[in-house]
């Protein structure tokens, strides 16, 4: 008799370790909620589905055990990866190490998943909520009865691929926390990643709307948390972009514990010191009876230098000439060192992801095997794993999803 393998969530991972599940030769059976597979994939990349990146390494993975990501990535790396998604169709295009479908198109991505969950005979059901996993006999027994609205599924083996709490329009309610936890497993509190910070100061109105490249630096406590440099977006309530985000995991944690925590901007990122202060010197000794507000015209946009000056305190019809050394010292050390309170980063509707989840210590890298329950596999975002923007979260589904369904399959 074949080996009936019950995986629950359509979604990258889920989708994925069902094909390879189905490939291995088991009766595969895909439960999805949601009224189609793979909802949160047609968002991705800004529509263009970021799915891998070139460079990976410990280094892109944040995680409770660090070693964790990259040992199951190892056990379906970039090139398995890349030939499973070119047997699937896709062409890949490399934008300088950053890897999307050659269409341009996510929706291409969820398509031929869907054509490859067809193709390998795998029987999907959609509309289909999993409220509950009983499992029979003692915790080496591997036999299991997932419980859903349409009736009850019987499997050898199960794959919990339900994804974290992020963008939960796409699906991922943060339900499959609840069964891993039914099921023996740790949850770390799963916090909003991937994210924009909010911030405390009531001047951020003034400045929205501008986009420009600075180095985020994280602090709490006199500690420096994380930073990343990329180009950094002002909003109304505060800072977003690739540079915010990359950090946003770290302020939501520290936040989490009630630890204070201050973004660091620095606006004019990777220049020495002495080159900012000398091209400073320069620039008022090339136009000494220039007004202020004009001081920074071509150098920094026009809102932004207005703000700047504000909050240094120096009025903009002042003449160049006419601003002491400190005065000077002071709006270096604003757009050097721009503090900013953060009172809370988004919610989980705006996360690309979430840090936390399943504690991946009592999950096997190898197999993606649980270690508290014989035949339960996880997948995915619901494990405590998360990646750095640029293809990451992504590449973690794929591999972590493969490996579960080549092991669960057979
Ligand atoms: C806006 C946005 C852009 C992103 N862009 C990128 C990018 O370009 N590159 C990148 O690497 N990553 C990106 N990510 C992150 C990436 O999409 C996720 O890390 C990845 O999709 C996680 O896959 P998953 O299979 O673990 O979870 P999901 O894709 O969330 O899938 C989980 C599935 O399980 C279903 N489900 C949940 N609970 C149940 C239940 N109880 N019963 C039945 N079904 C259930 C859900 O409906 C869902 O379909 C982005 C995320 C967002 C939100």
């Amino acid at each position: 008799m074949k080996k009936r393998v019950v995986v629950i969530g359509a979604g990258a991972s889920g989708m994925t370790a069902a094909i390879f599940a189905a490939r291995a030769g088991a009766e595969t059976t895909l439960l999805e909620h949601r009224d189609r597979p793979g909802k949160k994939l047609l968002s991705t990349g800004n529509g263009k589905c970021n799915l891998s990146n070139r460079r990976l390494d410990d280094r892109c993975y944040r995680s409770g055990d660090p070693g964790f990501p990259m040992e199951v990535i190892q056990g379906f790396p970039l090139k398995r990866t890349l030939d499973f998604f070119e047997g699937l169709g896709i062409v890949i295009r490399d934008r300088d190490g950053y890897l999307y479908p050659r269409s341009g198109q996510a929706s291409s991505v969820a398509e031929v998943l869907r054509r490859g969950i067809r193709d390998s005979g795998v029987r999907m059901e959609t509309n289909c909520h999993v409220r509950g996993v009983r499992t029979f006999g003692d915790a080496a027994a591997g036999h299991f009865a997932v419980l859903t609205d349409s009736g009850t599924f019987e499997g050898d083996a199960v794959i919990l691929a339900c994804g974290s709490k992020a963008a939960p329009a796409t699906g991922s309610d943060g339900s499959g926390y609840d069964l891993a936890e039914s099921l023996g497993h740790t949850i770390i509190k799963p916090l909003p990643a991937l994210v924009q910070l909010r911030c405390r100061e009531n001047f951020y109105r003034q400045i929205a709307g501008i986009r420009i490249e600075a180095e985020v630096s994280l602090w709490s406590g006199g500690e420096r948390l994380a930073d990343d440099q990329g180009e950094l977006q002002l909003t109304d309530y505060g800072i977003s972009g690739i540079p915010v985000f990359q950090v946003s995991r770290f302020a939501a944690r520290a936040l989490d514990e009630k630890k204070p925590v201050t973004a660091r901007i620095d606006f004019f990122p990777g220049m020495p010191e002495k080159r900012v202060r000398d091209m400073l010197c320069e620039r008022a000794a090339r136009r000494p009876e220039g007004a202020m507000e004009e001081f920074f015209t071509g150098w920094l946009p026009d809102k932004l230098s207005r703000f700047f000056l504000k909050y240094a305190g120096i009025r903009g019809e002042r003449p160049a000439a006419s601003l002491s050394k400190r005065e000077f010292r002071a709006l270096e050390r604003v757009i050097r060192a721009f503090e900013t309170e953060i009172a809370a980063v988004n919610s989980f509707e705006h996360a690309q992801v979430c840090c936390g989840g399943v504690d991946v210590r009592e999950v096997s890298p190898r197999t993606m095997e649980s270690q508290k329950r014989r035949g339960l596999y996880l997948a995915g975002e619901l494990l405590d794993v998360d990646g750095i923007c640029g293809g990451y979260n992504l590449q973690f589904a794929w591999s972590s999803g493969a490996v579960a369904g080549m092991h669960a399959g057979v």
